[in-house]
């Protein structure tokens, strides 16, 4: 039964695509930023963090650090002021300087264009590797965060927690063209729909293609 289901939903993300992009025409990465590098650190600095409160934070960082060599050369206390309301702000503001200064020794001031190199910087991971590649090169890619990996769980495309395992099953199954535009529209939809405490149901125009929607529909059935 398991396997029929799995089946139908994989079948249907075309028409979860259509549906998505439909009711997300706006949807796009969040972060205000007007440079590859200034992109690179508001994604740092979005973990653990809303992307609201991060673009609060990079006006007046990027006013202050005007480009790579300003961040590199920073003291850490000084950045760690500037990001304070981003949290975790020691080890981010460690990572922004230490990966600063491997662009420029490693690198030669170039910000590298591929995932493995990106994901040898300091504080750089998968995520935020393939955000990057997607926003600054067009590189199709899947990016997982809460939203994601919640909102696909929850449609019944895996039933996993790790971002990697999740990143590869969805590849498989998103048309890499739609890929970018697929993990947007996800996260929009996990933002204001299928929100992490209470998913609204009634009001969501892919409930005839999830499975936790078909499934406790089901329980209702039998009660
Ligand atoms: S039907 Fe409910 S659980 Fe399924 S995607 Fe929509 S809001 Fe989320």
């Amino acid at each position: 039964m398991a396997k029929k289901l799995d089946l139908f939903m994989n079948n249907n993300i075309i028409k979860i695509i259509e549906i998505l992009e439909q009711d997300y025409q706006d949807s796009r990465c969040m972060l205000i930023y007007s440079t590859p590098l200034e992109l690179l650190i508001a994604a740092r600095l979005s973990a653990h963090c809303t992307d609201a409160r991060v673009n609060i934070v990079t006006p007046v960082l990027f006013a202050r650090y005007k480009n790579i060599d300003d961040f590199a050369n920073s003291s850490q206390e000084e950045l760690e002021e500037y990001i304070k309301s981003c949290g975790l702000y020691k080890t981010k503001a460690n990572n922004i300087i230490n990966m600063c200064k491997e662009i420029i020794n490693n690198f030669d001031y170039k910000i590298p264009d591929n995932l493995e190199d990106l994901q040898k910087l300091s504080g750089i991971g998968r995520k935020t590797a393939n955000l990057f590649l997607a926003e600054i090169h067009n590189i199709p890619g899947i990016v997982v965060d809460t939203h994601f990996a919640r909102v696909t769980k929850r449609l019944g495309f895996h039933d996993s927690k790790n971002p990697v395992v999740i990143e590869n099953i969805m590849k498989k199954i998103v048309p890499e063209e739609k890929s970018i535009q697929f993990g947007h529209c996800i996260i929009s939809h996990g933002r204001k729909v299928c929100k992490a405490r209470k998913p609204e149901c009634s009001t969501c125009n892919l409930s005839k293609f999830c499975r936790y929607f078909i499934e406790n529909q089901k329980c209702e059935n039998k009660r």
